[in-house]
């Protein structure tokens, strides 16, 4: 996907308790031993998405629409929780992820 198809689902920028949290999208942050999708760092409040994946023969998989979101979400979540110094785990942090995908998802306005 280019940044102009992402930027119609991914904010660059929004703020959470006065703090402005800045969305950047990079090519890879995987490498031979960790799958990345994605990074939340406190200290620049900065959400990195990862455009691509690495496969085991080191290939570039493009990660979907779906897995954007999600992995958007799941850092969200990793600042909320940060921002608020609340106990969490990758597990809290994916399932609230999901939901949130899913919510999106299946909003009915009628
Ligand atoms: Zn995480």
């Amino acid at each position: 996907m280019t940044d102009k198809e992402i930027r119609e689902f991914i904010p660059t920028k929004f703020k959470i308790v006065n703090h402005t949290i800045t969305v950047k999208i990079e090519e890879c942050g995987s490498d031979d031993t960790l799958i990345k999708y994605g990074q939340w760092c406190m200290a620049t409040t900065t959400i990195t998405l990862y455009r691509y994946l690495l496969d085991d023969k080191g290939n570039e998989i493009p990660q979907t629409k779906e897995q954007l979101m999600s992995t958007f979400y799941h850092e969200l979540f990793h600042c909320f929780f940060d921002f608020q110094s609340w106990e969490q785990s990758e597990s809290d942090v994916q399932a609230l992820s999901n939901m949130m995908v899913e919510y999106i998802d299946t909003m009915v306005f009628e």
